[in-house]
């Protein structure tokens, strides 16, 4: 988590001192040096979901979610012809779209290995009581190579470092400095404009445009081993079809937006993913990449509407909780939130995005 910070700074300083140090000795640091330091510590110390949390997401608000992404998979897997697979999560968060899928691919004849990717000590716990018999990772890398993989992503993608270039008369490559204990946004040396993507180079002055190395080479190891081994991958996130100026750094905490620069590991720090790059990214490692759709089309498309019936008409005391669920799903989240997947070129076209 702290490569960016000196080993000789005490691990058991908080975060923003520690890093207020390390700017001492090194000078500032990237935007995505100070997003991965502060969100390894804020994921690490603590379970940031629920309504006593940070945030809530879509697996959090309704069992109907995980279900439904679980549909996704089982029917895709009876598609291919029911190969042998491994179902992957990437950052879990507290293991309840994972226990949801899982039910419901049972009910499908799908009872895979699971295997989680997950840094964090306090998730992986929260993660363990509901997935009993999970294998856990640390990274893509050493997920299993002699099955075919079925890899879903609910709000993973946008937790990954971004790096911002910011324009001034130049482009410049944004930084974090330190001014006593502020943290503030600085720009950085000028960048040769070869790295701007063409269409930006002559953007107006404060302009910035945001990339996210990490998520990129996440998706191409993905999607490498599902062009190989067969499977695909799901992600779900709120983005945009980049690249594209605008800065969508955003910190939450207790469920309303704060600074970004303020307070690193005491907040949750995320960025809108640019779906495009990642599609493109996955092409180019032989995966073939669908959508971006909207989030109320895959759900609307699995079926959401009839198991909101169903789970209405076995517990009719719940009806309206869960319209109303439905409807934050559907609704308030259901443009913002898109669904992309990638799918290996031997297996056939996943449901709803066809
Ligand atoms: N998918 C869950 C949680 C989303 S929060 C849900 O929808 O509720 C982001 C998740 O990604 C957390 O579980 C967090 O610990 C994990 N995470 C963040 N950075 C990570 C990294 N670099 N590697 C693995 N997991 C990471």
């Amino acid at each position: 988590m702290n490569d960016a910070l000196s080993p000789t700074i005490s691990p058991t300083l908080p975060l923003a001192e520690r890093l207020a140090s390390a700017m001492t000795v090194a000078g500032p640091m990237s935007v995505a040096q100070f997003m991965a330091a502060a969100n390894a510590h804020y994921y690490g110390t603590r379970d940031p979901l629920g309504s006593a949390g940070d945030f809530v997401t879509a697996p959090e608000i309704s069992q109907m979610f995980g279900e439904l992404i679980g549909l996704w998979c089982a029917d895709l897997w009876d598609r291919a012809g029911r190969p042998e697979i491994a179902w992957v999560e990437l950052g879990p968060g507290r293991g309840t779209l994972a226990a949801d899928a899982m039910r419901a691919m049972a009910k499908a004849g799908l009872t895979p290995a699971i295997h989680l990717v997950e840094t964090s000590p306090v998730l992986r716990r929260a993660q363990a009581e509901r997935v009993p018999g999970a294998t856990w990772h640390d990274a893509v890398d050493t997920l299993p190579a002699d099955v075919a993989l079925i890899v879903v992503a609910n709000e993973f993608f946008d937790a990954m470092p971004i790096r911002q270039l910011i324009k001034r008369d130049q482009w410049h490559e944004r930084l974090v400095a330190c001014q006593d204990t502020l943290f503030l946004p600085i720009a950085g040396k000028p960048i040769p404009a070869e790295i701007v993507p063409a269409p930006f180079r002559d953007a107006p002055p404060g302009s910035i445009i945001e990339a996210s190395p990490d998520a990129v080479a996440i998706a191409r190891v993905l999607a490498r081993r599902i062009a190989a081994q067969g499977g695909a991958l799901l992600a779900i996130d709120y983005g945009y079809e980049g690249p594209a100026l605008g800065e969508t750094l955003q910190a939450v905490r207790g469920h309303a937006a704060a600074n970004p620069f303020a307070d690193p590991g005491a907040q949750d720090l995320s960025a809108h993913v640019d779906f495009a790059t990642l599609a493109a990214a996955g092409q180019a490692e032989g995966a073939v990449a669908w959508g971006p759709i909207a989030q109320r089309d895959l759900l609307g498309q699995l079926g959401i509407d009839a198991r909101t019936a169903a789970l209405a008409r076995t517990a009719p005391d719940r009806a309206d909780a869960l319209l109303a669920d439905r409807r934050r799903l559907m609704e308030d989240m259901g443009e913002l939130f898109r669904a992309l997947a990638l799918t290996a070129p031997s297996w056939p076209a996943p449901a709803a995005f066809a």
